[in-house]
């Protein structure tokens, strides 16, 4: 009865797929005007952190009255869709390797937060995976959130939380999002105009990741390189030391791929222990259901646990940054090889 009495507080429509609850916190201190300093998004990559960034962003310099914010409408909103508000900022790491947060980048923040806003209320500064940032940056970023001018607002995003030093975090208001539900994502692709079955497949390849399946359904090279990889996987498991180190090298020399390829083949490994353990309604490979049925018929359950263990030790020590080469060589040598085909 009591809880029937409290107001409700009806959820906007954020243009974000999931992550409800922190719709609902942030949508919430915008419209009690209880909004904090500093936000930390954390969250695998593409799993809808800047997106959510972007709209509280929106949220927070929208015009429209305060029940429909971001009404993504009004000039502040499409400025801001445009990155073109002059009281918002999207900053990326740059540097030599354009992986890196620089010290001038921070400085460019601290100069623009000092002055006051030009059409909006508050100041926003979207900071993407600050944890690439170096010594000196994040120093200088610990300052500004130590003493933040007042209408300045700083929304982090982070895939490696654990990698921030421990008193930028503590400023923050944390938010981890957690993969998205499947039927989310199919849902989302459908409205991009996604055919049924493409749409059901994409949304399981995600894992959760709405701005993975985005990008597949968009751009061929990503769904090309996923057929590539798998192919190359089931090749291998036939070939012997020389052919896998070769690959280990190929491998390595692109290190920037290496941990998508290495989630991707996990996703396949699970699937291979659960047709195994007669769950196969729900594999996420439902395109390739003949080749999963042939591999979990040659392989043993032990094998395929095996690999599994090894696929999750190479990515955690590649997030270690141990030698790319070494880890996947290592990995390849504990491919289980096929014993011969039966005559
Ligand atoms: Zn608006």
């Amino acid at each position: 009865m009591l809880a029937q009495m409290q107001p409700t507080f009806i959820l906007p429509a954020w243009p974000v797929v999931g992550h409800e609850w922190a719709v609902a916190l942030l949508a919430r201190s915008a419209a009690t005007e209880q909004v904090r300093h500093a936000y930390l998004f954390t969250g695998p990559a593409q799993v809808g952190k800047t997106t959510l960034a972007r709209a509280f962003a929106q949220t927070l310099n929208c015009q429209a009255s305060s029940e429909k914010r971001p009404c993504g409408l009004c000039d502040s909103c499409q400025r801001m869709a445009r990155d073109a508000h002059p009281d918002a900022r999207l900053i990326e790491p740059q540097g030599k390797s354009g992986r890196e947060l620089l010290i001038d980048q921070v400085r460019g923040i601290i100069h623009e937060a000092a002055l006051s806003p030009l059409l909006g209320r508050r100041k926003v500064f979207i900071v993407r995976e600050v944890d690439r940032g170096n010594a000196p940056a994040m120093n200088a970023l610990l300052k500004t959130l130590e003493e933040p001018p007042p209408s300045v607002v700083l929304l982090l995003t982070s895939s490696y939380p654990e990698r921030l030093l421990p008193t930028i975090v503590s400023r923050c208001q944390v938010l981890s999002l957690r993969p998205v539900a499947v039927h989310q994502i199919e849902e989302m692709l459908r409205a991009h105009g996604a055919a049924e079955e493409r749409a059901q497949l994409l949304a399981r390849l995600a894992n959760g990741r709405p701005g993975w399946a985005l990008t597949a359904l968009t751009d061929e090279s990503v769904w090309q390189s996923r057929q590539e990889w798998l192919d190359n996987l089931n090749h291998l498991l036939g070939q012997g030391r020389n052919e896998r180190l070769a690959y280990a090298e190929r491998m390595a020399a692109r290190a920037q791929e290496a941990p998508e390829m290495l989630a991707l083949w996990a996703s396949w490994w699970r699937d291979l222990l659960l047709w195994q353990q007669g769950c196969p309604e729900v594999v996420t490979h439902i395109d390739r259901r003949e080749t999963l049925a042939s591999q979990a018929s040659r392989l043993s359950p032990d094998q395929v646990r095996r690999f599994l263990m090894a696929l999750g030790s190479a990515s955690r020590y590649l997030e270690q940054n141990v030698n790319p080469r070494l880890v996947c060589e290592s990995l390849l040598l504990h491919l289980p090889r096929w014993e011969a085909q039966p005559a």
